[in-house]
């Protein structure tokens, strides 16, 4: 049954006015720019809000500025089952990006084949999907392995020993999507949906 948390916002933050990270942004001709990793902990730090509200313990995998690197980020999810002695499927590693490619709406990942994530990805996607409908943002799926997630080997999804999904939320350089990562409201209202799922699968016992 999950009860900790390991928050895994992607990329790097911004450090005395530097983007820690090569790629990952976007600039528009209206002179907008918009960068990823600052996006994944604008949500991420409302969501940690939120998490300690309501007691629920969690963890960073990354530097909150820095850009850490996936192993390192991976390597340390996995010493937390070892250093506070407790089973791998007590965690939920979650993994928030947003999406480039000039697309729209949202995904959820998880590691191939059928796994506790994809229950765990089922309860994060119905929630994305009501609360996105009043938008019109609506999600894009694989059905493939006969369920809404998409399923990649990514590095932060197969190597870690806990359950992990990744979420994709919006495309930053599309720009109307853009306008919504870049507004704080917007940016409450994802880490809101997220927490919702959060609260849903330690409830639902998954
Ligand atoms: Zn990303």
């Amino acid at each position: 049954m999950i009860n900790t948390i390991i928050l895994d916002p992607g990329h790097g933050g911004i450090l005395n006015g530097k983007y820690q990270t090569e790629g990952k942004q976007y600039h528009f001709e209206d002179g907008t720019s918009i960068y990823e990793g600052e996006v994944n902990r604008g949500i991420a730090f409302r969501l940690a809000e939120m998490l300690v509200s309501d007691g629920i313990p969690f963890y960073y995998a990354c530097d909150l500025s820095h850009d850490t690197s996936l192993s390192n980020r991976v390597h340390y999810a996995n010493s937390l089952v070892t250093n506070l002695k407790k089973k791998p499927s007590e965690f939920l590693y979650l993994s928030i990006h947003c999406n480039a490619g000039h697309g729209h709406g949202f995904e959820v990942y998880t590691s191939i084949g059928d796994t506790l994530a994809d229950k765990i990805a089922e309860t994060f996607i119905d929630e994305f999907e009501d609360s996105y409908k009043h938008l019109g943002i609506t999600g894009r799926y694989d059905y493939l392995d006969g369920d809404k997630d998409k399923e990649s080997n990514f590095f932060v999804l197969s190597r870690t020993k806990m359950p992990a999904i990744l979420t994709e939320n919006l495309f930053f350089d599309n720009p109307i999507e853009a306008e919504y990562l870049l507004d704080p409201t917007m940016r409450a209202l994802i880490a809101g949906m997220h927490y919702d799922a959060i609260k849903k699968v330690i409830k639902g016992n998954i």
